[in-house]
């Protein structure tokens, strides 16, 4: 996108500019801002754990809901007064000088030296009847983060090929009673097949026509040939997408699997971009998506300290070979 097309007159300036303000926004503002940086939060307030009544797994905050995890963040973020939250949705981003120039949707644009995308990703729900009702109650993402409360129940399992054996062998530690479903003909190869049967684990072909559920509890599952399987939860992995293009706007590489490509702390292809959490990472939980934002804004702070370093040392070395 061309820098003209951010058209909007500059409402601030900033160090750092944080675009999503969940676990991996906050966690980079809570680095930034106590290394004194001026800091710019803008968040649409839409985090992909919303439909979840409790989170878990987080050292301290095990069973609390998502909402409650969140204010608290937000509330020691803006306790500072370097940090800015903003409730609004960034939709352009581009190059402009040495930073970025960012659009928001009504709340205009905003100038920073680093943009960090914290921008998180959506889950696409199938078009199965019931699913997203139960998405995040009794249709869960991840066995780390909801297994232990479902564990030795009988558990449906939603994948095929390599997904859905991997499904199957990552949730043997949680539950014997398992079904795995393909909801068509099945990719798994004949070793996997031959492994989930002699598992026990029966494996369903039929697609899956709707759940039967209470407020998002799962009860069973109905297939299109007719029958029906009691189940209290199932585990599934279901396709994302990204909540906006801002990533391909400015220019960063995007992996095969949609993620964008990222170092270890942050860095993506484009300079002076970082991305972190679940937009960057396949690992989805709090304390991965906390701890990739902690590791960019540390580095987005190391990287403003050498600018301004190399900036103050050439101004203090012209000064000093002018002639008297
Ligand atoms: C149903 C469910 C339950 C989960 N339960 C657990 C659990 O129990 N324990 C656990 O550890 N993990 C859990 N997770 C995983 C965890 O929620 C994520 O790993 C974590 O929230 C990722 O943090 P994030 O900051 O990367 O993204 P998110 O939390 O998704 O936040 C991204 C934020 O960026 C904002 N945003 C996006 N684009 C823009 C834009 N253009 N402008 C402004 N704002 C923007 C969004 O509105 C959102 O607020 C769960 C996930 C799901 C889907």
């Amino acid at each position: 996108m061309a820098s003209s097309s951010v058209n909007s007159a500059l409402q601030a300036t900033y160090d750092v500019l944080i675009i999503g303000g969940s676990a991996a926004g906050l966690s980079a503002a809570l680095m930034l801002r106590r290394s004194l940086r001026k800091v710019l939060v803008i968040d649409g307030g839409q985090p992909c754990n919303r439909y979840t009544p409790h989170s878990h797994g987080f050292m301290t905050r095990d069973g609390e809901t998502p909402a409650q995890l969140l204010a608290l963040a937000k509330a020691q973020a803006v306790a500072y007064s370097t940090v800015t939250f903003l409730a609004s949705f960034v939709t352009n981003i581009a190059q402009n000088g040495s930073g970025f120039v960012v659009q928001t949707d009504e709340r205009g644009a905003f100038f920073a030296r680093r943009v960090l995308l914290a921008t998180g990703v959506e889950d696409l729900m199938p078009p199965i009847e019931g699913f997203a009702e139960c998405w995040g109650k009794s249709v869960l993402h991840c066995p780390y983060c909801h297994g232990y409360e479902v564990h030795s129940q009988p558990l449906g399992l939603l994948g095929n090929g390599d997904a859905g054996y991997e499904l199957v062998r990552l949730t043997q530690n949680w539950s014997k009673d398992l079904t795995l479903f393909t909801n068509g003909l099945s990719t798994l190869s004949a070793e996997q097949q031959r492994q989930v049967q002699q598992l026990g684990i029966p494996l369903i072909e039929s697609p899956i026509s709707r759940i039967e559920h209470e407020n998002g509890l799962m009860r069973a599952v109905y297939f299109q040939d007719g029958s029906r399987v009691p189940l209290t939860a199932m585990f599934a992995r279901v396709p994302f997408r990204h909540h906006t293009n801002l990533a391909e706007q400015i220019g960063c590489e995007i992996t095969a699997t949609g993620l964008i490509s990222v170092t270890e702390f942050g860095q993506t292809t484009v300079p002076g971009v970082f991305a972190a959490g679940d937009n960057s990472s396949p690992m989805r939980q709090i304390t991965m998506a906390s701890a990739s934002g902690v590791k960019a804004g540390s580095w987005i702070n190391r990287e403003l300290i050498d600018e301004d370093l190399v900036a103050m040392l050439s101004t203090e070395l012209k000064t000093e070979t002018r002639p008297a």
